[in-house]
């Protein structure tokens, strides 16, 4: 899956997550993200997902989503599938993952127009206080009222224009912090249960460095779905090849929930996200440090065939060793230094 941020800016400010609020220099142009899909397809990506930064505040987003139809698999099946789609015979899914603050009734259409199949919006509360706490805006509950209102209305937009989630083309994410939002897991579940749509719960990451993680600021993922199974009771169904998600049934019929186990159940050994920065540098894993980017911008110059730059990245994936996730939770000398720096995720593309 090829992971493609088009901003490292945001329109919120949540404090797990801390954007910068400016773009690096050296933006990518359309045609360059266009050339870095071609070459991740070619070499068997059949997923791109578009995020940031804030995606919806990037420009060209529905132009690039048209720009790279030529790619897609001649026989693009139905999008209602969960598993991992890969399989090197073209791009067979585009998704977007988003705040949704700003998906008006009409983006919602324009998106859905230009081909995108799914839509993840993120949302961590189910009232204005918490909205407020975890998106970071400074006016507090009735504010976060207001941003509460927009998700919602983002959601009913994305249905009318035919995000179905049923078929799993609109999902919620929720980071739940322990003692910050924990308090809101029932609430967002019955939220999403009352709107069919999934709700995916993602563990409070130790991602970039100004976050203030801390393993005791952790839900996992086993407590989040002990919780939610006291309240409905679930069935397992597990984790699909390659996803980040373990998925559970409510056995009342209330659809799905799903974890994101990323802190407490690694999944490195099969993980095959290649995330590619709004300002082209590659990065084969969320945790990072900044130097080992590869910097693809030399390979997106004119005149330089499409296969020097898929060599690159090929050699750039065969080489990749990350484990991030895993190393964490080696046991450390308590003297010893602190390791190199992550980028920072709203950089990297969340
Ligand atoms: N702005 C878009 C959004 O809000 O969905 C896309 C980018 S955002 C970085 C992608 C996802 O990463 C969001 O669902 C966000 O909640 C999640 N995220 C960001 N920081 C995180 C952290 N420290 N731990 C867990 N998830 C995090």
């Amino acid at each position: 899956m090829l992971r493609l941020s088009l901003t490292a800016r945001c329109n919120l400010a949540c404090p797990y997550c801390l954007p910068d609020g400016v773009e690096p220099p050296g933006l990518l142009s359309l045609g360059q993200r266009v050339r870095v899909v071609e070459a991740a397809v070619a070499l068997g990506a059949g997923r791109l997902r578009l995020t940031g930064g804030e995606p919806l505040l990037a420009s060209g987003l529905e132009e690039l989503i048209r720009a790279v139809s030529p790619s897609r698999s001649p026989a693009v099946a139905p999008s209602g599938g969960h598993g991992s789609g890969e399989g090197g015979a073209g791009l067979r899914e585009i998704s977007l993952t988003s705040n949704g603050a700003l998906l008006t009734a009409e983006r919602a259409r324009a998106l859905r127009a230009s081909g995108l199949n799914r839509l993840t919006l993120s949302l961590d509360g189910a009232t204005g206080e918490a909205v407020a706490t975890m998106a970071g805006l400074p006016g507090g509950g009735a504010a976060g009222e207001a941003l509460l209102a927009k998700v919602l209305a983002a959601i009913a937009h994305a249905r009318a224009a035919g995000f179905d989630p049923a078929r799993g083309e609109l999902k919620l994410n929720a980071v739940i912090q322990r003692g910050r939002n924990d308090d809101q897991l029932l609430p967002l579940a019955a939220l999403a249960r009352e709107r069919g749509v999934e709700l995916r719960l993602i563990e409070f990451m130790d991602v970039g460095n100004r976050n203030g993680w801390r393993p005791e600021a952790v839900l996992s993922a086993a407590e989040m779905v002990e919780r939610l199974g006291a309240r409905w009771p679930l069935e397992p169904l597990g984790r699909d090849p390659h996803a980040t998600a373990s998925r559970w049934l409510y056995r009342d019929g209330g659809g799905l929930v799903a974890v994101v186990a990323s802190v407490s159940a690694p999944f490195c050994g099969d993980c095959d996200r290649l995330r590619v920065t709004a300002d082209g540098i590659a990065f084969t894993c969320l945790f990072a440090t900044p130097a080992s980017g590869l910097d693809l911008r030399p390979w997106l110059q004119p005149g330089v065939p499409p296969e020097e730059l898929r060599d690159a990245l090929a050699g750039l994936w065969r080489a990749r060793a990350d484990r991030w996730s895993e190393e964490r939770q080696a046991p450390r000398d308590p003297g010893a230094p602190p390791g190199p720096a992550h980028a920072e995720m709203a950089y990297l593309g969340g």
